[in-house]
């Protein structure tokens, strides 16, 4: 199947890329090989490669890990993919291989821990400009813009507050500066939202969480248009070096054949999850897209086709929170306190906000009393899994 067809994603999910082997008939092989025999002219540098170049070397090119980049790019309705060894080399591949000394690059004030500490402590060093931005602040990211302003980084719902992004009016902002626009969609897997619809021009994913779906195999991906992608392959696979093992290529598209599924129960547990805690008296705030007290529920209602499984709860300040998290780690029996998100397993861990403002954010003034209205002084992130919605509630109520 092609990315270009006018099936439904559950379709896509579990036939796009999925060609049977011609030989064979297999539809589920996985190919392990690092090198090919190769039968026609083929040159040895990164640069000779072009759109009929056949498989030469696994860094360059494999067959399993083609066929997740096709299954991905039907699922984003993008023209190309890339995979990668994880979600942070997706993301370090892009800012890597668009920005240069010289450059500005706008990123979200809150993002992925990864992302945010990569972004603030690495990239100054190699002569790059950062100007962090409240994203849910569209005033305030049309004024962090510079002339040499090239990439605007955004994350929806954004982890570890489900804070939410308009997409489509940062598009608008990044093009009318001359910027690409990257967003990383890994809360929202593309059964929820599809940043290329909404103007994005690279689409990543942590396929880690969601789209993998089942906590076996690390993952990231890149999808956008070909020309950008295939500007990325070059130095960002093939030089970088940061390249999705077969093998885990073909575990996280056997969990991405499921997604649609998958999302629909993850988003009814959540749900039934984030209205249990709403009403029980040692919840102080829960964060839920999908709940009408969500400060951007409208928005969340425009662009998520589905809330996903991301709740975030607090249970008053610091002190209630560590108590609280000491009991979930002796007395949860169903729910996993992990960090981590989007597998079929209930992931919850807690996050205190001075902590995290020490560490990866830094955040002041107006930004830290915007992070503060979703996290107050610490928040639990509840990745709500496939479990009996019950058998969850039971579990929470039990460590409140
Ligand atoms: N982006 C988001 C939103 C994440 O939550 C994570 C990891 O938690 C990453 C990126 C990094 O992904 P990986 O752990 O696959 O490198």
């Amino acid at each position: 199947m092609t990315s270009n067809n006018t099936s439904g994603l559950s379709t896509l999910a579990i036939h796009a890329g999925d060609e049977p082997d011609p030989i064979t008939g297999s539809v589920a092989d996985i190919v392990m090989s690092s090198t090919y025999v190769v039968k026609q002219k083929a040159g040895f540098s990164a640069h000779d490669l072009g759109e009929e170049t056949p498989f030469i070397y696994t860094r360059w090119g494999n067959p399993t890990v083609d066929a997740l980049e096709r299954k991905l790019s039907a699922l984003e309705g993008t023209q190309a993919t890339l995979c990668f060894g994880s979600g942070m080399a997706a993301t370090a591949a892009v800012f890597l291989s668009f920005l240069s000394a010289g450059d500005h690059l706008i990123i979200s004030d809150v993002s992925y821990a990864g992302v945010a500490e990569l972004a603030r402590d690495t990239l100054p060093r190699f002569g790059i400009e950062i100007s962090l931005v409240d994203m849910s602040d569209l005033e305030a990211l049309a004024a962090a813009i510079r002339p040499n302003t090239k990439l605007i980084h955004t994350e929806t719902p954004v982890n570890p507050l489900v804070r939410l992004t308009d997409l489509a009016a940062v598009s608008a902002i990044a093009k009318s500066a001359g910027a690409l626009h990257s967003c990383d969609s890994t809360f929202a897997s593309p059964v929820a939202t599809r940043p290329a619809q909404h103007g994005v021009d690279f689409v990543i994913h942590s396929l880690t969480k969601y789209i993998g779906g089942h906590g076996d195999a690390l993952g990231g991906s890149v999808s956008g248009r070909a020309e950008l992608i295939s500007r990325l392959k070059v130095e960002a696979t093939v030089h970088f070096g940061g390249i999705l093992s077969p093998f885990n290529a073909w575990l996280i598209a056997r969990g991405a054949g499921t997604l649609p599924l998958r999302m629909r129960a993850h988003a009814e547990n959540a749900l039934a999850v984030a209205t249990f805690l709403e009403s029980h008296p040692r919840v102080t705030r829960v964060i839920y897209p999908g709940l009408a007290s969500h400060p951007q529920h409208e928005l969340a209602k425009r662009q998520m086709k589905n809330f996903s499984g991301m709740v975030a709860f607090q249970v008053g300040g610091t002190a209630q929170g560590e108590a609280v998290s000491e009991r979930m780690m002796s007395d949860f029996e169903v729910i996993h306190y992990a960090v981590s998100l989007g597998h079929h397993r209930s992931l919850c861990f807690w996050m205190a906000t001075q902590e995290m403002m020490q560490s990866s954010f830094k955040l002041q003034g107006r930004q830290l009393e915007s992070y503060r209205a979703f996290a107050g002084d610490g928040m639990f992130r509840l990745s709500v899994g496939l479990e009996d919605a019950d058998d969850l509630i039971r579990d929470l109520d039990r460590v409140l």
